[in-house]
């Protein structure tokens, strides 16, 4: 998703549901954000023209050669799984953030292309394993829909799974409410109040969120610090490294550089 244009309105669920969780080890082959990405090149039938054609990227962070991220790529424990549904216009523009995701998470961000009406059908055993217990994180007010602002206590043996959309806000809008097999799924909603009690810091305003920042509130609020707090230093040295490379600039080191140093597993 485009840094700026993940909109998610303030959450209003008041749930305070206490819990503590029991993760099952699930075994399943991990489809990243790269093989994602190289299936989605094969299948291009034109050289794909991102703004900045110009720029020698990096082939793997797309950041301007000189101010490559990839050297400050920091994985990070997690007990959280995600799975990535990267809308199709999403997945090789360089200003994507849902990536970051993958690249923090490894092998516990399972990453696939959306489609409305054939999702993959490993996608589907994923959704659907007993094992797991999946959150949409997305903000919505359906009244047909649960929505969770913590993680429920009644599910303790299963493993967390946030489903996380990564579109513009309108693609989202649509992936949310046109995928008919996603409708099983309960909401995560995210409490934006709580963002700095995690040792989070707003990038944005309230209401504004990239799918890397969303994503990492999401896992702050299910217990997930570290992975939250790596996730959000490495998409700010994203933006920054992203920023300066558009003004033809060497990005400097900033605090978040540090913090990922620190960090560091
Ligand atoms: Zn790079």
């Amino acid at each position: 998703m485009p840094i700026d244009d993940y909109h998610l309105s303030i959450n209003r669920a008041q749930d305070k549901i206490k819990c503590h969780f029991t993760v099952m080890s699930i075994n399943l082959p991990t489809q990243n954000y790269q093989s994602v990405r190289q299936q989605r090149l094969a299948r291009a039938t034109r050289q794909f023209n991102a703004r900045g054609i110009a720029v020698k990227r990096c082939p793997h962070c797309l950041v301007a050669q000189y101010a490559c991220i990839c050297s400050w790529k920091r994985t990070a424990p997690c007990n959280t799984e995600v799975i990535l549904l990267m809308h199709s216009a999403e997945i090789l523009k360089p200003t994507n953030t849902g990536r970051l995701i993958s690249d923090v998470l490894a092998d516990k961000c399972h990453v696939f292309e959306w489609s409305r009406t054939e999702p993959p059908a490993e996608l589907v055993k994923m959704l659907n394993e007993p094992s797991r217990q999946c959150f949409i994180v997305f903000p919505t007010e359906a009244s047909n829909r649960q929505v969770y602002s913590e993680k429920p206590d009644n599910q303790e043996s299963k493993t967390p799974t946030l489903i996380i959309l990564d579109g513009t806000w309108r693609q989202a809008k649509r992936m949310f409410n046109q995928s008919s097999w996603l409708k099983p799924f309960p909401c995560l909603q995210l409490n934006i109040a709580k963002v700095e009690d995690y040792g989070l810091r707003k990038a944005f305003s309230h209401e504004q969120f990239s799918t890397a920042q969303a994503a990492a509130f999401a896992l702050a609020q299910l217990g997930e610090i570290p992975a939250a707090q790596v996730l959000q230093a490495f998409y700010s040295v994203f933006i920054w490294h992203y920023a300066e490379s558009k003004m033809n600039r060497q990005p400097t080191l900033t605090d978040n550089h540090r913090l990922l140093v620190g960090l560091a597993r």
